[in-house]
């Protein structure tokens, strides 16, 4: 059932909104790294522990037959909010996990492991990975670590100075030796929508595998992982409204039908000799060990909550907080924004710099006014090299962030070169 989007009572649901710092309200401006969490979250991986926690898929008891249902249940319900199926839908500890377990399995695939496809999805020496300029180190150091292993070469796409993919030179590095392609959705640090059909195509054209890493998009945008185009992709709970652990690792039939197994163990498997081992199909073949039961639970509610309201209302609010917090970084001296343009879709997080002033020290002045940011690298070292810098300033909103919020955000930035004496130096 759909609820009208209001974004006081959509605060009222999130205990850690009334916080104070130091006598001031808290602006939460750091959803990128990690999101706040409703309290129907809370109560649903509490309620879980309270009444349904047992060891699934095993006991034969009521509590183990519960638990399972409850475990298998939020697999359907996380599957459906990106239009997949349950058995395309693998629980991994978060994305970096899920970027591992891919390029993990792709390394053993060329080891001559997994289905009689598997040689053909991994890479070969001479082979090409290709990834962006943009990315977060988890879908990076993987794939570094696979071309090292198995001879193949890692290119990127460059990142043009508005912040954009420089697609025509992605039209010139995807070709006939490209094995992979991983890319972001959106970046996390630049906020822009990348054109993931277009990419797929070029992918496509070579015949290589595409790797989607939905981190910053899955908590923004209406995703339909199987229509994108892409073979696989990842997020993490911790950034859509859920608890921390539980992550999804998206994949095509029969491409998780063609890859090994990365980690190995309990419940995957279908019969153990001392010797050998036979598995189960996706997904559990991919699930070895104890699953983080109680946070998939309550990764099923959060995208529940945020599925009751309606998608389109909630991307207009975002879209207005958006442009209110680069229309009014813009305006003030001394700032510079990266990826700075309107030719792209994009979701309300900004990072910038402020000319004179090292981003730390922003971030500390913007804590003392009540503003949480995150400052630093935000793991994008090559992409911050590109910009010729080491460190930013990143603002990132959520469903919950006010325009008062924003303009709370904007009049504390605007009072940090005067603080730090870098009006006049500059
Ligand atoms: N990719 C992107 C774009 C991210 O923003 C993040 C988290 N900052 C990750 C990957 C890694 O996610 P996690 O730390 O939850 O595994």
């Amino acid at each position: 059932m759909t609820v009208p989007f209001d974004v006081d009572a959509v605060r009222a649901d999130f205990p850690i909104l009334a916080t104070e710092v130091d006598g001031r309200p808290l602006v939460y401006l750091d959803s990128g790294a990690t999101s706040q969490k409703p309290r129907v979250v809370l109560d649903a991986e509490r309620d879980f522990l309270e009444r349904a926690n047992a060891a699934v898929h095993r006991g034969a008891h009521t509590l183990a037959a519960e638990a399972t249902e409850l475990f298998e249940d939020a697999r359907a319900t996380v599957a459906e909010f990106v239009g997949a199926s349950p058995e395309q839908t693998i629980w991994t500890s978060g994305a970096t996990a899920g970027l591992n377990l891919v390029a993990g399995s792709l390394g053993y695939a060329a080891l001559g492991r997994g289905g009689p496809d598997a040689t053909s999805l991994a890479p070969r020496p001479g082979d090409e990975i290709v990834v962006t300029e943009a990315e977060h180190h988890a879908n990076l150091i993987p794939w570094q670590e696979l071309a090292a292993r198995t001879g193949a070469t890692l290119r990127h796409i460059p990142v043009l100075e508005d912040g954009r993919l420089d697609m025509a030179r992605a039209a010139e590095i995807i070709g006939a030796r490209t094995k992979v392609v991983a890319f972001p959705h959106v970046s996390n640090v630049l906020g822009i929508v990348n054109p993931v059909a277009e990419l797929v195509a070029l992918a496509r054209a070579a015949g290589a595998l595409t790797v989607l890493d939905a981190c910053q998009s899955a908590p923004h945008l209406a995703l339909d992982l199987p229509a994108s185009g892409v073979d696989l992709a990842v997020f993490s709970g911790h950034k859509v409204y859920a608890p921390y652990g539980i992550g999804v690792l998206w994949g095509r039939d029969e491409v998780l039908a063609s890859l090994p197994p990365f980690t190995t163990g309990g419940s995957m498997i279908t019969t153990v000799t001392l010797d050998a081992a036979d598995y189960l199909p996706p997904p559990q073949r991919f699930e070895a060990g104890t699953q983080p039961v109680s946070q998939a639970v309550a990764l099923a509610a959060a995208v529940r909550w945020l599925g009751s309201f309606d998608a389109a209302t909630v991307r207009a609010h975002e879209a207005q907080v958006e442009r209110r917090m680069r229309d009014g970084l813009r305006s003030i001296d001394g700032i510079r924004l990266l990826g700075d343009t309107d030719a792209a879709e994009r979701i309300a997080l900004q990072s910038f710099e402020v000319r004179g002033v090292h981003a730390h020290d922003v971030g500390q002045f913007l804590d003392s006014r009540g503003v949480a940011v995150r400052v630093g690298h935000h793991c994008a070292q090559p992409l911050h090299r590109r910009f010729g810098m080491t460190a930013s300033v990143r603002a990132s909103a959520a469903v919950h962030t006010t325009t008062a919020e924003v303009d709370a955000f904007l009049d504390a930035v605007s009072g940090v070169r005067s603080f730090f004496g870098a009006e006049a130096a500059a």
